[in-house]
């Protein structure tokens, strides 16, 4: 009897899917989401192109004004810059161009589990170097892998997701000096940073910036990121990306967010801000121990076991992360930062918890 599943790669049935289960809560800070929506001014230039713009036609083949914008707006070069649904569709374009059967890819774990996953569907080997105890980039021990291991591909998230810990710059330059793989860095957060590797893009041909507009950019619903890279390399990654891959909906919103980051940036420094404060005071909290973070999240050791501290906030519908199946993060969990009053909220029913 002929069984479908035999034709599925066997290393494909032995992974476990990307899943999310997420119950509805009123303060949802389980998925570092810009917690402030997007400024009404925006919402309404979109919806007046939108209006003005036949629905029956496909949007333009390559979005010329998206990628000059972007160009613009991070200082790259158009020829350079890929635009995806999302940078998980760039994510996997620029692996499904780069991994094959044995391809070694390096990653530092804990990290956003997404790599992993298509890493081992395309059939790479994994070679995963541990954060150092104190959760920050063992830099030392990445480049050493990297040359020992002669890995292909090194992808490195800075700032990190789940942790929010960065790597410096030196140590990125020096990593990109030596090396003759690719170095992949996911800025997906690089807003709370105040910092981004793109100026390092002229200098070094091997490196692939992602970037998206889901977390500062407000705009996780519509499903847009962007990849910054050589030229020649975007031109080679652009084959592995569905035509029309971007809706004109998500475009055009990208585009007038762009024209109008002025509105955006004061609600990034008050998240900035927020999570600096929600750190000093989750640190108050006998039982907690908040990690330093660039992002919009606090990675935070809890003395109650993080199945039955989320059990406990979601009855006061509240909605954080549970990070504990990733390695090293047993006894962890995750918070967005929310508004001021989802935040104050928070640290009011964690107080009561660990009381
Ligand atoms: N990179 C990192 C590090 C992330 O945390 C996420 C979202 N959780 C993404 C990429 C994907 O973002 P998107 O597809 O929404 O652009």
């Amino acid at each position: 009897m002929l069984n479908p599943l035999d034709k599925i790669k066997t290393q494909v049935k032995r992974l476990s899917a990307y899943t999310l289960n997420a119950p509805e809560c009123r303060v949802k800070i389980n998925q570092n989401e810009n917690p402030y929506d997007m400024p009404e001014e925006i919402k309404q230039e979109v919806m007046k192109r939108l209006a003005n713009r036949p629905w029956s036609r496909y949007p333009t083949f390559v979005p010329v004004d998206l990628l000059v914008t972007m160009a613009k707006f991070s200082s790259w070069r158009a020829d350079g810059i890929l635009a995806g649904n999302g940078s998980n569709e760039l994510i996997q374009a620029l692996l499904t161009v780069t991994v094959g059967q044995g391809t070694k890819v390096l990653i530092s774990e804990p990290t956003f589990t997404l790599y992993r996953l298509l890493i081992e569907i395309l059939g790479g080997e994994v070679i995963s170097v541990p954060l150092k105890s104190n959760l920050q980039y063992d830099t030392d021990l990445i480049k050493q892998t990297a040359k020992e291991k002669e890995v292909d591909l090194v992808i490195i998230c800075s700032p990190n997701n789940p942790t929010g810990c960065v790597i410096k710059d030196s140590d990125l330059i020096d990593l990109l000096k030596d090396f003759s793989g690719l170095v992949i860095l996911d800025e997906a957060y690089h807003e709370f940073s105040k910092h981004s590797v793109v100026p390092l893009l002229k200098q070094f041909s091997n490196l692939i910036v992602l970037r998206t507009f889901s977390k500062a950019m407000a705009m996780a619903g519509l499903r847009v990121g962007y990849l910054l890279s050589h030229p020649d390399l975007a031109k080679e990654i652009a084959k592995a990306k569905l035509p029309y891959n971007l809706n004109f909906f998500s475009l055009t919103a990208a585009i007038v967010t762009m024209e109008n980051f002025h509105l955006l940036s004061p609600i990034i420094d008050k998240i900035i801000a927020e999570r600096e404060r929600v750190f000093v005071a989750l640190s108050k909290i006998p039982g907690l121990e908040p990690i330093n973070s660039q992002a919009n999240f606090i990675l935070t050791k809890t003395s109650i076991k993080p199945s039955d501290l989320m059990a406990r906030l979601q009855t006061k519908d509240i909605l954080a992360r549970d990070v504990s199946r990733y390695p090293m993060l047993n006894d962890y969990v995750r918070f967005s930062i929310g508004t001021e009053e989802e935040n104050n909220e928070l640290l009011e029913t964690l107080k009561q918890t660990f009381s």
